[in-house]
């Protein structure tokens, strides 16, 4: 571990000592500070921006992907994850994926690991969220920028946040990286890998974008006449490219209707070869991101049936930066493992969702047939462990996987669930005085149970109704 990275002034306020600090709110820190309050943690949680929510609120990005098993028949992500979507439709800003099937406007008309998504409203996660923070005891620290890692002579201790009071330091006995860039493990000198093994290539960033003023009957229509498309509105984009009209370096457009009449979220934009952790490069992409969504707003009203009224509601508060750096942990998922559905002891969340690549250089979405997941695949705590690191886990798109593996479990669901399992083991270690990398795994198992995680040992018993 570098201790030299801990290096701030000695006289930087200490505004909390709590148990357990988690880095980010988005998916996979909402679950990972509401599972460790309701383990018994006095737990705190640093977000950079005024609200929850991460990539499924300032990223614009939805439908929250499937939820469920492979075949649909089971819901495999509860817990917080289904708590949260209940209340968002008990308000109006969600439909639940039991309702939301696969090929239709909601799944964006793809088929393959679209049954079951959860289409939304992102101000009803950014209320709810905070609801059930509030609800749980979590003392929030909201538009607090994470800065630099506390390394002590027992690990990981805390972290220096920078806010409008400023420079503050948070003491705890244990916490999450939930940074989704793996801000807090690298900070602290965790081992960490990114992109693709052959060239270190991460997948492409996109700017996400919602449209109001579509006749959504009208898309509904040419989706039901263009059977034969080898993807949604495939055909639109080869006879632009031919024309010398399509300028995108993606093959296809994704277009998902959502809980608003005439609204749709837009994941076309494609910027590629860039590092999203370099700040020039983050700049570069929100500009290029920016662009493409204007030349898009006249694509789509000259060449898509249902567009021709329609109008830009907003984009992304910041670009969707798809992949970057993950921690080496006790053990890193392999795409095999999810291919088999590999059993683990110390399993601490199930999931389905197919591997989905996008090239890191290339216009494509790699659904490669190679690479069938198993119905139901399993996660191991140990993914959540960083090696020769104590005091600290991490949680959501930073997890220790392979570059393939990661292009599977990186969306939402999977996020609220890792999220979960850290917070609910940090909580556990913090009860049993244990080490991370020591704590008894049934006793993990029982509180995610407790907390409704389906794992194997509760699998089947409520399967779709
Ligand atoms: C373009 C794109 C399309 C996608 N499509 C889908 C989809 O359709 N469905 C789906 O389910 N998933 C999708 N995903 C995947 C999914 O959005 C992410 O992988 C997921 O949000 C990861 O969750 P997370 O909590 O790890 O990270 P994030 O959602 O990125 O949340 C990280 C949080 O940490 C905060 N943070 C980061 N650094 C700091 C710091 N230094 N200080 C303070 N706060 C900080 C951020 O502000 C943010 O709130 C897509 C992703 C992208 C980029």
């Amino acid at each position: 571990m570098n201790t030299e990275t801990y290096r701030y002034s000695a006289d930087v306020p200490v505004v909390a000592d709590i148990d357990v600090l988690v880095v980010g709110g988005g998916p996979a820190g909402i679950a990972a500070a509401l599972a460790s309050a309701r383990a018994g943690a006095r737990t705190a949680l640093v977000e950079r921006y005024g609200f929850l929510g991460g990539n499924a609120t300032a990223g614009l990005v939805g439908p929250f992907m499937t939820s469920f098993n492979g075949d649909s028949s089971e819901q495999l992500i509860k817990g917080v994850f289904d708590e949260l979507v209940s209340r968002m439709v008990e308000i109006g800003g969600a439909i639940h994926p039991r309702y939301v099937d696969a090929g239709t406007s909601y799944a964006g008309f793809f088929q393959k690991g679209h049954g079951q998504v959860t289409p939304f409203d992102p101000e009803a996660v950014k209320l709810v969220a905070a609801e059930m923070m509030e609800e749980a005891g979590v003392k929030l620290f909201l538009h607090s920028f994470f800065m630099e890692t506390i390394v002590g002579d027992g690990g990981v201790e805390g972290a220096i946040i920078l806010n409008k009071s400023g420079t503050q330091a948070i003491r705890a006995k244990v916490t999450i990286d939930c940074s989704a860039d793996a801000d807090v493990a690298f900070r602290a000198g965790a081992k960490t890998e990114q992109g693709r093994v052959s060239d270190g290539l991460t997948q492409p960033m996109t700017m996400f974008f919602r449209i109001a003023g579509v006749e959504d009957e009208k898309v509904e229509q040419y989706i039901l006449d263009h059977p034969d498309e080898i993807s949604p509105f495939s055909d639109i984009v080869e006879a632009a490219r031919k024309a010398g009209k399509w300028t995108i370096n993606k093959d296809q457009i994704g277009l998902y209707k959502t809980v608003q009449p005439g609204v749709w979220r837009v994941n076309t934009t494609r910027i590629s070869g860039k590092d999203g952790t370099k700040v020039e490069d983050l700049v570069h992409a929100e500009l290029e991101g920016r662009r493409q969504v204007f030349f898009l707003m006249n694509f789509f009203r000259a060449n898509v049936p249902g567009f021709a009224n329609a109008s830009l509601v907003d984009t992304a508060s910041q670009v969707g930066v798809r992949e970057t750096r993950r921690v080496v942990g006790e053990y890193m998922l392999t795409a095999e493992d999810l291919i088999t559905g590999k059993p683990f002891d110390d399993v601490v969340a199930l999931y389905s969702y197919p591997i989905d690549l996008h090239s890191p250089t290339g216009g494509s979405v790699e659904f490669d047939e190679n690479f069938h997941t198993a119905n139901v695949y399993q996660l191991p705590y140990r993914i959540l462990v960083p090696v020769e690191t104590e005091g600290l886990l991490v949680a959501g798109r930073c997890v220790s996987a392979t570059h393939e593996a990661h292009a599977a479990i990186r969306v939402m669901p999977c996020a609220f669930a890792l999220g979960q399992a850290a917070g609910a083991a940090a909580a556990t270690a913090v009860k049993t005085s244990s080490r991370l990398r020591d704590i008894e795994i049934g006793i993990l198992q029982e509180e995610l149970i407790r907390q409704d995680v389906v794992l194997p040992q509760n699998l089947n018993l409520g399967a779709r109704d």
